[in-house]
């Protein structure tokens, strides 16, 4: 079977959720070979192994995390001149979409962006997207060169798989441009202790309903008696209550959890593009016309300062 390029996104070896979802779409086009750049080879492949990887090219050097993407594009070109692979995937996170298309660019590949399914075509893989804040869903295919695809968090569930997945050292020769752009200096995000927005099982989301930064914290009082990550509207991102690292939707970021609690949002099309495909959908929304009651499992009409405080003793309650 033609084997199939997963670039891991990890941090120090510890693989994170989207890299399993590639592994588990490239097992449909073809075997999966990853791609580890970085210190946490031996500690990835175990996982990666798990979840199909044949084997994982992996590579090790100060140029990956002292300058941005060239070293990273120069090693995932060493990896494709090593594989010739049928297809390149790619997390398509801010990064990812930067080295996939630098790598297209170099090899004369077309390429797909924020793909959010993948199966093999009659003519190679056909990739579908979900364009126009997902009121049309397309399918393409690479008509030249050898595909290289970016998919979505949240495309499909991880599905383990076990496979070989042995460590081969990849040799990688930077060029020029490599170290054209050097990584100054490092602030990491103070952590808030909650799940990573896009991997999180259930995510708890506070839109303009919620009427100022100040009343946040019932929000996250309620997503941290479930273990939830917190979201928020693009309306109340602009208005400056949410970092935008938190937005759910066509310009923020896409989930598709377990439970999605939506509450003061009225459900406009731009914030379902980024929820929609959540399992169970529950709203807390004061007009009962509001257009995200068209799309619940569950919806309680109310006052969210009413309804989420006493959601929140409830679930704690029923906790102990
Ligand atoms: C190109 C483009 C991209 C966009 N991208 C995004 C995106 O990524 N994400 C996104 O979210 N939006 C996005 N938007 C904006 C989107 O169109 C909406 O404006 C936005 O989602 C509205 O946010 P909201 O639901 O919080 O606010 P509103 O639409 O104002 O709704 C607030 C809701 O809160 C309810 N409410 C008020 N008070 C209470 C209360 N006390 N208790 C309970 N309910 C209450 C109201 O009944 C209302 O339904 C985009 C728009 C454009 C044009």
């Amino acid at each position: 079977m033609a084997e199939v390029l997963v670039y891991v996104d990890h941090v120090d070896g510890a693989v994170r959720k989207p890299t399993l979802e590639l592994l588990t779409l490239a097992r449909r086009i073809g075997d999966p070979v990853a791609v580890h750049l970085g210190p946490g080879a031996d500690e990835a492949a175990k996982t990666l192994g798990e979840y199909g990887a044949v084997k994982v090219l992996a590579a090790e050097a100060g140029e990956f995390a002292d300058y941005l993407v060239v070293p990273k594009v120069d090693a995932l070109q060493a990896a494709y001149d090593v594989v010739s692979p049928s297809a390149v995937l790619v997390p398509s996170s801010a990064e990812g979409k930067e080295i996939a298309a630098r790598l297209a660019v170099r090899i004369g590949s077309g390429i797909i962006t924020d793909a959010v399914d993948l199966e093999e075509g009659d003519e190679g893989p056909v990739a579908t997207q979900s364009v126009f804040a997902a009121a049309f869903t397309t399918k393409s295919r690479v008509s030249k060169g050898t595909p290289v695809v970016t998919v979505k968090p949240n495309s499909t569930s991880p599905e383990a798989a076990p496979a070989a997945g042995a460590v081969e050292q990849l040799q990688v020769s930077f060029g020029e441009a490599a170290t054209g752009t050097r990584i100054v200096s490092r602030t990491p995000r103070e952590s808030t202790g909650r799940p990573e927005l896009t991997e999180a099982a259930i995510v708890v989301s506070g839109g303009r309903g919620v009427n100022g930064a100040e009343n946040f914290h019932i929000i996250e009082e309620l997503a941290d008696s479930l273990g939830a990550a917190v979201g928020a509207s693009r309306a109340a991102v602009d208005a400056g209550w949410y970092p935008h690292s938190n937005q759910v939707g066509q310009t923020g970021k896409t989930v598709s959890p377990q439970l999605y609690v939506a509450t003061g949002i009225s459900g406009a099309i731009q914030h379902r593009a980024g929820m929609q495909t959540s399992k169970t959908i529950v709203a807390i929304n004061k007009d009962a016309e509001a257009p995200i009651f068209d799309l619940v499992d569950y919806g309680i009409v109310g006052d969210l300062f009413e309804v989420v405080p006493k959601l929140t003793e409830e679930v704690k309650t029923r906790k102990g």
